[in-house]
Formats: C-alpha cells, sequence, structure tokens
C-alpha cells in the first residue's frame, strides 16, 4: 500500500536531524541556520545620532522662523567631537554623526540659508526631531537574532553590527547523487537511438545548487546490481543524503531497492500515493544517512525533490520543521480536473497581474516532458481525494525557484 504524502513527509522530518553545529566566519555564513543566539553587544545605536545632514540646535532657540544663530563648529560621522551647543549657537552636523551635548533637535539642511557663521532657521522644530535616539533599535544585552534563523542579508548584516566575526550555525548536509540506467550518457558524450542523455544528474545538481546546495556532483551507475550496492555503500560511507534517480521501478532492471537493503539501509517506505513519482523510496542508515530513491523520469525527480528532499535538506541544515516545506497559497487561473485517489503535482505558471498573482497550470505529455516545464515556476499540489477546481479556487503551490 503506497503511503500517503503528509505521511512520508512526516516520516522523513522523524528521521533527518540538524547536523552538527559549527563555527563558521561571518563572511561564509550566508544562508546557514544559525545555532545560538545574538546578542547585542552594545545599545544600536550606540548613541544619539543625526539622521540628516543639517544643524544641531536647541529647541529652545528657535520658538519662532526665521530665526539666525552663529554656527560654532561641524561634526562628521565618525568624529569624535567634543562641541556643545549652548544657547545661541548651532553645531552642522551630518547624517550618521552624534548628537552634540545641548542639542535637542536638528534642522535639515534644506530648511536653513548660511551666510558665514550665520545659519537662518526657516522651520520650527520639535525635540528629537531628526535625532535617532540611543538604543532605539536594541539595547545592549537585547537577544537581537534567535537560533534557528536563516542567515540572510539582513541576519548578516544585523550579526556585523553588533560584532559576530564568528557565528555558530548548523552544519549543511553532504549530498551525493547516483544516477541508474544502462542508457544513460553524458552530455559530452555521442549518443546511439537506444540511449539517452542524463539530464537528471545536471538538472538536480542545479536545483541543489539554487537552493543552497552546491558543489554536488553527480555518478552513472548501469543497471547492474552489484556494482549499484558498491556504489551505494561507498555514498553512504562519505554522505547524509543520498539521492538516487531511476530504477526504483517494479522493472527486471530496476535495481535501487535490492541495492539499497544489500548496502545495510532499512527501506522506511517504497511507493508514495502521488503522481508523478509514485514508485519514490525512501531508506536510512543507522540514522545517519538518508537514501532518496527517485524515479528516473525528469518531472518525478524535480517533484520528489522540491517536495521531499530539498525539505529534508532544510531540516538537516537546522530550519525549523514548519518551514522546511514552504508553500505559496495562489489563485488558479483556470478550472483544472485531475483523477482524484492520490496526491496530484501539476507543472504549473505563476502569473502576475495588476488585479493579482495567480497559477496557471501547464500541458504536458506526462512526467518524461521536460521541454513542458520549461515555463514551469513549480507544481500545484492538488490533495488526495480532490478531481476538480474551479478557476478562482485557492490551490497550494511549490516553487521551483528560489522566491
Ligand atoms: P526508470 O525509473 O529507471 O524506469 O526510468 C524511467 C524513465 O526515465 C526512462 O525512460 C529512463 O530512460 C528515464 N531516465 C532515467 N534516468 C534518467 C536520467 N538520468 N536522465 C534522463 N532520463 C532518465
Ligand atoms: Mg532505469
Amino acid at each position: 500500500m503506497p503511503i500517503c504524502v503528509d505521511k512520508a513527509l512526516e516520516k522523513i522530518f522523524t528521521q533527518a536531524a540538524p547536523c552538527a553545529v559549527t563555527p563558521i566566519p561571518l563572511i561564509n555564513a550566508s544562508g546557514f541556520c544559525l545555532a545560538e543566539n545574538i546578542i547585542a553587544d552594545r545599545d544600536l545605536p550606540p548613541n544619539d545620532r543625526s539622521a540628516m545632514d543639517g544643524y544641531a540646535v536647541r529647541t529652545a532657540d528657535i520658538q519662532k522662523a526665521p530665526i539666525s544663530l552663529t554656527c560654532i563648529g561641524e561634526i562628521a560621522a565618525g568624529s569624535a567631537s567634543r562641541l556643545e551647543v549652548i544657547s545661541g549657537t548651532c553645531v552642522q552636523i551630518f547624517t550618521g554623526a552624534p548628537l552634540p551635548p545641548g542639542a535637542d533637535a536638528v534642522i535639515k539642511v534644506e530648511d536653513t540659508s548660511e551666510i558665514d557663521d550665520r545659519v537662518t532657521f526657516h522651520t520650527v522644530p520639535v525635540a528629537g526631531a531628526n535625532i535617532r535616539v540611543q538604543g532605539e533599535e536594541s539595547k545592549k544585552g537585547d537577544i537581537i537574532l534567535m537560533k534557528g534563523e536563516i542567515l540572510d542579508a539582513v541576519q548578516i548584516g544585523i550579526c556585523a553590527s553588533v560584532g559576530k566575526e564568528i557565528v555558530s550555525v548548523y552544519g549543511r548536509p553532504r549530498v551525493t547523487i547516483l544516477c541508474t540506467g544502462k542508457e544513460l550518457r553524458e552530455v559530452s558524450e555521442s549518443v546511439a537511438p537506444h540511449q539517452i542523455r542524463n539530464s537528471n544528474g545536471p538538472s538536480l545538481r542545479s536545483s541543489l545548487s539554487l537552493a543552497g546546495y552546491t558543489g554536488v556532483t553527480y555518478l552513472n551507475v548501469a543497471d547492474n546490481c552489484d556494482e549499484l550496492t558498491e556504489r551505494v555503500r561507498e555514498a553512504i560511507g562519505v554522505c547524509d543524503v543520498l539521492i538516487l534517480t531511476g530504477g526504483v521501478s517494479a522493472g527486471k532492471y530496476d535495481y535501487v531497492p535490492e541495492a539499497v537493503t544489500q548496502a545495510g539501509a532499512t527501506v522506511q517506505y517504497h511507493g508514495i500515493a502521488m503522481k508523478p513519482g509514485r514508485p519514490m523510496l525512501y531508506a536510512t542508515h543507522t540514522g545517519t544517512c538518508h537514501i532518496f530513491g527517485l524515479p528516473g523520469n525528469p518531472l518525478s525527480v524535480l517533484t520528489c525533490l522540491h517536495v521531499f528532499v530539498i525539505p529534508a535538506l532544510r531540516r538537516m541544515s537546522g530550519i525549523a520543521i514548519e518551514h522546511c516545506t514552504p508553500r505559496l497559497r495562489l489563485p488558479l487561473a483556470v478550472p483544472l480536473r485531475v483523477k482524484g485517489g492520490r496526491t496530484e503535482f501539476i507543472i504549473a505558471r505563476i502569473e502576475y497581474q495588476s488585479n493579482g498573482t495567480q497559477v496557471c497550470p501547464l500541458q504536458s505529455h506526462g512526467s518524461a516532458d521536460l521541454a513542458a516545464s520549461v515555463a514551469a515556476d513549480g507544481v500545484i499540489m492538488v490533495p488526495e481525494g480532490i478531481e476538480e477546481l474551479a478557476k478562482g479556487q485557492m490551490v497550494d503551490f511549490i516553487t521551483w525557484r528560489p522566491v
């Protein structure tokens, strides 16, 4: 009996634990998941500072406009000035410069005019105007990033702003790909009529790289059980996730289930109530290596990759389970009919229109038809039991491109 998609995912999440925590330099930490809380090492901003180029003033001196004051000097960003604004004076100040004692507002340069050291103000400021107050973003000792957050550009910037040169992150799973099939030839090789080019290897490698798992290589293995067992055994020794393509159905030359078992792994399930991807296999080896046997057709490979393998990789990278399967919820551009009885994944394109975003299913000649998905951004997920969906109905969409 094939397992349902939700159960299949659940089983993966109960087995796939985050990788070991490791310290890495912040400059290399993009896309990693934080394994520690990040604490502000000082107030942010560290002192009261100007948000504008202009003049630091005492509001008590400017109760009406226009009015002129004597400028006693300037403070640029980065200067440790000792100037103080006393009654009847002002100080020229630039964005990011510390506010001098005595001043309680900054008037932007556009609202002033200057002749020699006399500055005329054409506006009446309120106290606090154009000042970024010490600690308004965060206070020394505050937790500013929580363990489990992904280090995107903003988070990297925050770490830098609090002096985190080295960050503790969850490691990334090491991935190996084995493409099975006697018919496969590499892109650089000539092909006879009975052969096909291996598109799954490059396609998987590219998808993984776009998802942040770079440098993954693949190997072709002929449909030979002993050889495949040996390759699986070798891979289990050096990787955390092994992806196999092809050879997982019920054909005479489909050796993946046997090879995986002979290599000492335990098959957790073989067969999922889904289309495409029904023959998919998931196995584990001593809880440390996770093995995904994906059916060989290119669209089955990509669907299973995005539905199961990338969520597993995200989990192993330390991401919270609820964030491992990001799905968009979008209205259908046209009605959709499926067979029902299993979860169906339909290649689709996102349409950005002035009255909103919607998702449009694409026609294909089945799961071998990679050309049909050139325009696809991902797949619509139609749950088991649903046969008809109306135009405008909301559907789950799994993107194949980083969003
Ligand atoms: P299989 O799952 O081995 O029965 O393969 C199903 C279909 O996918 C067959 O038509 C294979 O030739 C094709 N196929 C298998 N592996 C690849 C690959 N790496 N690249 C392109 N097509 C493949
Ligand atoms: Mg095959």
